[in-house]
């Protein structure tokens, strides 16, 4: 059954204010940068821009994807900015974070899958930070494994790469993605020699059982960190929120994961990607 009920209690989060939030908005916006913190209206903003930091969405902010829980929006897009990999380098360089996230739309459009500038922005950034460790939360290249190499051959020490949901989903919520390629992804991304880390959203109508199959897969597949958190609803548009899961089952998963091999497992319903992320390099 669907749920319309209002959010629970343990979905209260901090509201954005303070000197921190402002300082890492003024950077956003002075060097033209787009946030996966506000494209995907996370809920912690209050919290990680609080603490001075952001995940930053590169290759810009239309996606040619339109899976049905994401607040990004689709359509063709036309940025193709050479320029961006420096700016991203001089704001993290401000920002002073010991650990970076950076993410991106998909780029089904592009040859290389946006690749290059991918490339370009782990490179620089490592120039610009030297002691700064990056996490790269790359999209489905579509099975270009060349690709896949150069977004990930830069130097950063995490890829991501989100399943998102279970199996039996994706048809419904990432309709342009398949399950088994992007395990092969998350596979190869081990093989290269780098710490891999997926999330899946819970409460998009998938079972328990569903939920340790895709444990298992990815466990097959090489992967150390898992992220679980709730999924919300950007709009009426998107996805229905099918369940609220209750912390308990939370903390039941983590325990799951763990035994069923994954290195490391945050789980709880505020948990994002990019949240807390620097706790598993
Ligand atoms: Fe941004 Fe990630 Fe923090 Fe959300 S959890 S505010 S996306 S850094
Ligand atoms: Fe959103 Fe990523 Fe899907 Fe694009 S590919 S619609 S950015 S989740």
């Amino acid at each position: 059954a669907s749920t319309h009920s209002k959010k629970p209690s343990w979905l209260r989060v901090k509201l954005p204010i303070g000197q921190e939030y402002a300082r890492v908005r003024n950077i956003v916006d002075e060097y033209k940068l787009h946030t996966i913190c506000q494209s995907g209206n996370c809920p912690n903003m209050g919290e990680c821009w609080g603490a001075g930091t952001a995940t930053f969405m590169i290759l810009g902010n239309v996606c040619t994807r339109s899976c049905t829980f994401c607040a990004v929006a689709t359509g063709r897009p036309n940025e193709y900015d050479a320029d961006e990999p420096r700016r991203v380098a001089e704001a993290i360089k401000l920002m002073g974070v010991k650990h970076a996230v950076i993410t991106s739309v998909n780029r089904d459009e592009l040859k290389d899958r946006g690749a290059e500038v991918w490339y370009q922005t782990v490179v620089q950034v490592k120039e610009a930070s030297p002691k700064t460790t990056i996490e790269t939360l790359i999209p489905d290249t579509k099975g270009n494994w060349d690709a896949l190499y150069r977004m990930i051959e830069g130097g950063q020490e995490v890829v991501s790469h989100n399943m998102e949901t279970v199996e039996r989903l994706y048809r419904n919520v990432r309709p342009q993605a398949k399950y088994a390629r992007s395990l092969e992804q998350t596979k190869r991304t081990k093989e290269f020699g780098k710490r891999t880390k997926s999330g899946i959203m819970l409460g998009l109508g998938e079972t328990q059982e569903e939920v340790f199959k895709a444990m298992d897969d990815l466990v097959e597949n090489g992967l150390d960190v898992l992220t679980l958190g709730q999924y919300l609803q950007p709009t009426k548009m998107h996805h229905e929120v099918i369940e609220w899961v209750h912390p308990d089952t939370f903390a039941m998963y983590k325990e799951e994961g763990l035994k069923r091999g994954l290195k490391y497992v945050e789980s709880g319903a505020l948990v994002r990607s990019s949240y807390h992320a620097e706790k598993h390099i």
